[in-house]
């Protein structure tokens, strides 16, 4: 789904407003990570450099984007051959800008060191971090809508897949199942690796699915889905035959602890007290030292964003917002249950976006 012109128009309006508020405020901002391009110009390609400027926005590509720039690239844009980064250069001695910033996260030390080559002795380097990332953690309408879809898209994926699940089907077999129904419904790609873990595997929290055939026991599966650039991102975890008494323990602790969460989300809530309110149910069920990630994470353009929903995160949550929940407990050599839902914050509280049920379902 292409971004509407006038909508980057806004948003390299917000970013220039960021920048003023800078200290020291910068003449021009150099962003290169995907993503923040992506939002900022609405390019999906994979090679291209902006310039945010108090007098407009330049976009660089090389000639293989030249006519996908043309129709995606809300800013003057110009396909170059070459460094993309010696454009930038010559571009900020001519206009001579003094105060340059540019990602400090993405942008490599090669990168930087081909830029400061070109630099007169007037001119400045100021790293900067998570500029554009602040903008993007309270999402429009618009955004909210195409992670409700690629929401509905991965639980319609799951049920899908689940509804193939034969004996002796391996984890990397129903992964690419998951895959595969996925797009087949309308997603472009995985948000991320499929990770379907069963039996003690479930007690790795970011486990590879292997060529293991899926026995009786644990089944975790954590997955997500790109639609419309935007990604949705669910864990479940079941049972192949009634579980042990242990490991229903653990399910309805878990289970508890994301409720618990959920019932906090809320507008001017600190992200850490959010983590909390999980984090102390599974202490109350002696399994605090066994959830060892942190609750959860924004998401949007990319499947991590800020806020991370973590013990130390003093970010205040904001109506807009779009995250998941996703305690866990996990067992070495018993097995692990986590239980991930995607969220967006409202002005009243929350509103869960993940159909999928979750009680404890034996398959
Ligand atoms: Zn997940
Ligand atoms: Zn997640």
């Amino acid at each position: 789904m292409p971004v509407a012109i006038n909508c980057c128009t806004q948003r390299q309006e917000r970013l220039w407003d960021s920048m003023k508020a800078l200290d020291p405020p910068c003449d021009a901002m150099i962003v290169t990570s995907r993503h923040n391009l992506r939002y900022l110009t609405g390019f999906t390609g994979s090679n291209g450099v902006a310039v945010a400027t108090a007098s407009g926005t330049f976009f660089f590509t090389d000639p293989r984007y030249q006519f996908q720039a043309a129709q995606e690239v809300a800013a003057k844009a110009k396909a170059v051959t070459g460094p993309l980064l010696n454009q930038v250069a010559a571009l900020a001695t001519r206009r001579k800008w003094k105060r340059l910033g540019f990602e400090q996260d993405h942008l490599t030390a090669g990168q930087f060191e081909l830029l400061r080559s070109k630099m007169t002795r007037h001119q400045t380097w100021l790293p900067r971090s998570g500029v554009v990332e602040t903008l993007r953690m309270v999402k429009s309408d618009e955004e909210l809508a195409c992670i409700a879809l690629s929401v509905k898209t991965n639980s319609m994926a799951l049920d899908a897949a689940l509804r193939r699940l034969r004996a002796g089907m391996s984890e990397a077999e129903l992964a690419a199942e998951i895959d595969y129904q996925m797009c087949k419904l309308g997603a472009e790609k995985p948000s991320f690796d499929t990770i379907v873990a069963a039996g003690v595997r479930s007690a790795l929290p970011h486990a590879h699915p292997t060529r293991l055939p899926i026995g009786p026991g644990v089944l975790l599966i954590d997955m997500g889905a790109f639609q419309g650039g935007y990604a949705s991102d669910m864990t479940r975890t079941f049972f192949l035959g009634e579980p042990t008494r242990e490991m229903a323990r653990i399910y309805k602790a878990v289970l508890e602890a994301q409720l618990a969460a959920i019932d906090v989300v809320r507008p001017g809530i600190k992200a850490s007290a959010v983590d909390r309110a999980a984090r102390n149910v599974l202490k109350a069920h002696g399994l605090d030292k066994a959830f060892m990630h942190s609750t959860g994470h924004g998401l949007g353009l990319e499947i991590h964003e800020p806020p991370r929903l973590g013990k130390k995160e003093g970010t205040k949550l904001e109506a807009g917002m779009a995250i998941t929940i996703e305690p866990g407990a996990y067992v070495e050599g018993v097995g692990g249950v986590r239980i991930e839902d995607t969220l967006r914050v409202t002005t009243q509280g929350c509103e869960v976006l993940t159909p999928t049920p979750k009680e404890l379902r034996v398959l």
